[in-house]
């Protein structure tokens, strides 16, 4: 493998590769087929106790089992099967929330993960201009998240799509903020409106001072910015006053909903807005 070093082929590496091949060819075929399934997570805003919208999770059963995005995903961006999947997601998204447009919800917002390749595409701006014209969603209920990988490829290039993305009328999330390895400076000159914290500093944050203080400074952090602040990753009671404390804007978690099947997504919105 280069200067002077090497790796020795054994058994558990030609297991993986095969493994991953095996995956990789399977998800050629369920693009194809779009066998793939889009699931809810419910987001809620902290102050008025409002689910607002949801975020977009990707689901995949091969041969009856559940294979995380966390896995499938990475591969699909390295086997260069990411812009077809991609689009899929984008597209399938905005027509379900077209859907839930009409049923009457006017100010639902949709969060959809944008994976760096895909954003960092010479036609991305184009092509979510297309999707929202083709499904007649509006863009205010679309939100793209992005984490802070999409500066890595072109940081120019990035602003400017960040900015025309943001002239759309479309919403922009930083995912997994906090756990990047870019600079601050970029708050600055890109045009977004929320931060996700990671969940890494929700998990055990009732039993972590550290965690305590920096998400109460990333949630002050968005203050001064006037950017919107979610946490992901709630799992309980006690995160949730803590959040609720600090004046965490909006939360998403398992405490409030797993993420939920379209109709399961109806039937609890529905549920949460009755009395
Ligand atoms: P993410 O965008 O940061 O999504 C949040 C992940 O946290 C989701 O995992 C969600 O199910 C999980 N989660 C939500 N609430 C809780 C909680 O209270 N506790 C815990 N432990 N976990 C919680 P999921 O669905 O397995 O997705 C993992 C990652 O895969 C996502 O992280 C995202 O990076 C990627 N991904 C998922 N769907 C898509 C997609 O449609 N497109 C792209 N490009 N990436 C996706
Ligand atoms: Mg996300
Ligand atoms: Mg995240
Ligand atoms: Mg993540």
């Amino acid at each position: 493998s280069g200067d002077k070093t090497h790796v020795l082929f054994n058994l558990q590496l030609g297991e993986k590769l095969y493994y991953e091949q095996q995956l990789i060819e399977d998800m050629r075929i369920a693009i194809e087929m779009a066998q793939f399934e889009l699931y809810f997570q419910p987001q809620m805003s902290l102050s008025s106790e409002k689910i607002i919208g949801a975020e977009v999770l990707i689901r995949w059963q091969r041969n009856g089992q559940w294979i995380s995005p966390s896995e499938f995903i990475p591969l699909a961006e390295r086997a260069g099967l990411i812009d077809k999947l991609g689009d899929w997601i984008l597209y399938t998204a905005c027509q379900k929330a077209k859907n839930l447009v009409s049923l009457g919800w006017n100010d639902l917002v949709i969060a959809v993960n944008i994976s760096p390749l895909q954003f960092g595409r010479k036609d991305f701006l184009s092509k979510v201009t297309k999707v929202l014209k083709d499904t007649g969603l509006k863009a205010k209920n679309l939100e793209l998240e992005v984490t802070e990988g999409v500066i890595i490829y072109n940081e120019n290039e990035a602003i400017e799509t960040l900015a025309q993305l943001k002239k759309l009328g479309v919403h922009l999330a930083i995912d997994d903020f906090g756990t990047g390895y870019s600079s601050l400076s970029y708050l600055r000159k890109f045009n977004i409106d929320k931060l996700k914290i990671d969940q890494s500093f929700i998990q055990d944050i009732e039993h972590q001072a550290a965690d305590q203080s920096i998400v109460r400074t990333i949630i002050e952090l968005g203050r001064n910015l006037e950017l919107k602040v979610i946490a992901e990753g709630v799992e309980g009671p006690e995160q949730l006053e803590l959040l609720a404390s600090m004046g965490c804007d909006e939360i998403q978690g398992f405490y409030f909903s797993h993420p939920l099947p379209e109709q399961d997504f109806i039937d609890f919105v529905k549920h949460q807005r009755s009395p």
